[in-house]
């Protein structure tokens, strides 16, 4: 039984993120936020001091740690009110190479993503039509001989102007024309380097937040045959465990968005006086803040479960897809106490709360929505009868 403090788990590797984020502090975000520029000296010290590789084995120059160790990376990231957002896709997305790739594409790329020399940090799965439902993907790679030829469109796809390569999920095969509605979905790794204006072009979306994203047309690019990774029309399972990943990092995220809610509300609550004393003496302003902590801390002990399995090599779907509704979860709430609790300063941009308020909504919709995730617990795990 693990009787550790999700909080006070690789204490030295908190510390030393920690101290890498005090370099980039509120201001620096704050300026990014208002042009919706990239964070590109964060993500330098991040790659520098190695932090971007800590999945990649040994043999491929990471530092061969587990989930466990980048979800307190990323925690640590969040809780200094920094963002992993945009580079935590050069952690994990190389997932499906290292365990679905041949050796020669392992040899060519890991060796260089760990290093910081490739960024492979764009992933292209939704698109505007299929939504949700990753199956109706209609982006196509035909061949011709040695190449595929790609043609089609995705939406949201972050990163894609930062990103040296991207793994792209298409058909290779019509729906219509497989068993499985899950067959004949391949995965390419493009080069980008090589791609835009040359078959692609990338437009950037501006949302809510300063996140990078965007959308991509495809017309007749090609991809060399030797891009794809593993099997032809195997690729829907290829990326399922890189998504459980994906899941538990981005629930540590969200617990590291909680922590930075529940540190900023206690400080303002302790240091506030309105009526002659601090706010935080009355139960209507502590209390929020307590069950914000409670409700955090439930959510950290399942992200802590779901990346000890996933380490440990078991399935754990379930755990990853929990854990990331729980801490999203948690976290807006905390993200709506702390707004509160500051009152009006709430609202202003030089308290930082706002922007990561604007932050942390996103992860109850990317990159899976909550309803999805119920979905998954009612008919997997409890086997009540599918409605889709
Ligand atoms: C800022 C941002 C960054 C992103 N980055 C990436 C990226 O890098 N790569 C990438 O591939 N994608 C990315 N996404 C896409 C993201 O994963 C999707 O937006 C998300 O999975 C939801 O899909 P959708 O937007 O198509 O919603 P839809 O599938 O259209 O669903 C809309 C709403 O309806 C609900 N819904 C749909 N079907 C059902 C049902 N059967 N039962 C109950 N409810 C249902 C959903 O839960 C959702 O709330 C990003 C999105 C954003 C906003």
């Amino acid at each position: 039984m693990n009787l550790e403090d999700p909080s006070a788990s690789f204490p030295d590797i908190r510390q030393s993120v920690k101290k890498l984020c005090s370099d980039f502090p509120g201001a620096y975000w704050r300026a990014l936020d208002r042009e919706r520029e990239y964070p590109t000296a964060f993500v330098q010290a991040l790659t520098d001091a190695g932090y971007l590789s800590v999945l990649i084995p040994e043999a491929y120059g990471g530092s061969g740690l587990g989930v466990a160790a980048a979800s307190a990376v990323l925690e640590e990231i969040h809780r200094s009110g920094c963002n992993g957002g945009a580079a935590h896709a050069q952690m994990y997305t190389m997932g499906a190479l290292l365990r679905h790739g041949s050796e020669a594409q392992k040899q060519k790329y890991l060796p260089q993503i760990a290093s910081g020399a490739l960024r492979l940090q764009a992933f292209g799965v939704t698109e505007p039509v299929s939504g949700t439902d990753t199956t109706r993907i209609t982006t196509f790679a035909r061949r011709e001989g040695d190449r595929y030829v790609v043609n089609g469109q995705k939406i949201w796809i972050s990163r894609a102007e930062h990103s040296d390569l991207m793994l792209l999920l298409c058909r290779t095969q019509n729906r219509d024309d497989v068993e499985k509605k899950s067959d004949g979905i391949s995965v390419l790794i493009v080069d980008l380097r090589d791609a835009v204006g040359r078959g692609l072009t990338i437009r950037p979306i501006r949302t809510m937040l300063n996140h990078a994203t965007t959308e991509l047309f495809f017309d007749n690019l090609e991809v060399p045959v030797d891009n794809l990774i593993g099997r032809e029309g195997a690729g829907f399972k290829y990326i399922l465990d890189g998504m459980n990943a994906e899941r538990i990092l981005i629930a540590a995220e969200c617990i590291g968005d909680g922590r930075f809610f529940i540190d900023r509300a206690s400080r303002y609550a302790n240091e506030r006086e309105v009526f002659g004393r601090p706010i935080g003496v009355n139960q209507g302003v502590q209390f929020p803040i307590a069950r914000a902590h409670v409700e955090l801390s439930a959510a950290a002990l399942m992200v802590q479960r779901a990346a000890e399995m996933f380490d440990a090599g078991l399935p754990c779907g379930a755990e990853a897809n929990m854990a990331k509704m729980l801490a999203s979860e948690a976290s807006w709430r905390a993200a709506d106490m702390c707004v509160q609790t500051h009152g009006g300063f709430g609202f202003a941009e030089e308290f930082d709360i706002e922007r990561k308020f604007r932050e942390t909504r996103l992860y109850q919709v990317a990159p899976i929505s909550t309803n999805l995730i119920l979905s998954h617990v009612a008919t997997h795990v409890l086997g009540l009868p599918k409605s889709f």
